[in-house]
């Protein structure tokens, strides 16, 4: 806790109910094992906002929220290995863990017995406190927890790769989605459009479901085979019993039902989605015929390094609107709507003085 500290720009919430306002935050000078880095964009992800809203009923304050961070390398410490300064880097949902446990040892950090270190909202190892995020013009990150950006990606449409990507991707691998399979993807948001996209680059029938009938043609210009508007009972009832898996990317309440019922023996509807209160589910639905219901939080370091390769490979990026920090406020509001088309990225340019 005697690391030296400077000061960086960000934007924070001080109470549940208050709006994002610049403030400025302390950052620990680099390490031997730490990376430096100018953030150059970062990413809106709808976590932001239940964070900052103390929807999940566990935020401290002031919060700084943004884990979809892409930069470039400004400083780094004597041991670092893989990043020299100019380097492009990203930063997602996690900046340590304890990397010990079975868990750690699995590539699987966001799953660590003693809890990840979580970019906001987390416990700052080094300077005490809670760690704050992206929506900010410098971060400091040990390497072990820092990506490669790969060459050739659009940078701001890159960022929201760092959570909505890999949150999406990790889930799909997961259950080996691939050609001959039927696959779900609910809700046409961040998440969800991305998940349309590596659904459909695994090579599965991907069919789309939406609340939004505005968001239909844009979901089969993403790579939906299908589009199905879920208010449209007929429509949902033609898919009954149907799929081998579905994702749930939906930020709000809904019934899950409705999608555990589209559902063949033995498939899985994961959830990925974190609504602010619980989702009733009918043990029927499970029951008959034998279904699975799951969840997935983002995914390892490896498998993230892993997805924006493949990224890379496949010309992947998100669907983007770049906007000024000065607008982050709006941009929430425009969330709540449904009215995303489909990751906000703020270009950090905004906020350096
Ligand atoms: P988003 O961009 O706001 O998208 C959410 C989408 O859900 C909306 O575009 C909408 O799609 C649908 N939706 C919203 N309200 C709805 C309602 N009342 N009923 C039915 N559908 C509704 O959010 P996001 O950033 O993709 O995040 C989605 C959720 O995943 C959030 O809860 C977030 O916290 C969570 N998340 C989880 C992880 C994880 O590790 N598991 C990681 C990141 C985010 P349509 O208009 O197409 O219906
Ligand atoms: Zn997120
Ligand atoms: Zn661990």
């Amino acid at each position: 806790m005697t690391m030296i500290a400077t000061k960086v720009q960000a934007y924070a919430a001080q109470r549940a109910d208050s709006a994002l306002a610049p403030f400025n935050i302390d950052r620990r000078e680099a390490g031997p094992s730490d990376v430096e880095i100018e953030i150059l964009y970062c990413g809106v992800c709808h976590s932001d906002l239940h964070q900052a809203r103390n929807e999940w009923h566990n935020t401290i304050y002031p919060c700084v929220p943004g884990h979809e961070i892409v930069g470039r390398v400004r400083r780094v410490g004597s041991q670092v290995t893989k990043f020299k300064v100019g380097d492009l880097s990203a930063v997602g949902c996690m900046v340590d863990s304890c990397r010990t446990c079975p868990s750690c040892r699995a590539g699987l950090e966001q799953y660590c017995l003693s809890f990840p270190t979580f970019t906001y909202n987390g416990q700052d190892k080094h300077l005490g406190g809670q760690t704050f995020g992206g929506y900010s013009t410098g971060i400091v990150v040990d390497e072990a927890f820092v990506l490669r950006v790969p060459e050739g990606l659009d940078l701001a449409a890159t960022a929201p790769l760092l959570c909505a990507g890999i949150t999406t991707y990790s889930p799909l691998r997961h259950a080996k989605v691939g050609p001959g399979q039927k696959v779900g993807i609910v809700g046409l948001g961040g998440l969800g459009h991305m998940g349309v996209k590596f659904a459909r680059a695994f090579g599965a029938h991907v069919v789309l479901f939406t609340t939004s009938p505005g968001k239909v043609a844009d979901g089969l210009k993403l790579g939906a085979h299908e589009v199905v508007v879920s208010k449209d009972a007929d429509a949902m009832q033609k898919h009954q019993s149907s799929f081998d898996f579905i994702l749930d990317a939906v930020s709000a309440q809904h019934d899950v039902n409705a999608y555990l019922n589209l559902l063949k023996l033995d498939g899985t509807l994961t959830l990925v989605g974190a609504p602010e209160h619980p989702l009733p589910v009918s043990a029927f639905n499970l029951l008959l015929p034998r279904r699975n219901f799951n969840g997935s939080a983002i995914g390892g370091i490896a498998e993230t390094q892993e997805m924006l390769d493949f990224c890379a490979r496949h010309g992947i990026v998100s669907e983007i609107e770049l906007i000024p920090i000065q607008k982050i406020n709006e941009a929430w509001e425009r969330l709540l709507k449904q009215d995303v088309r489909y990751r906000f990225v703020i270009d950090m340019a905004s906020l350096k003085s």
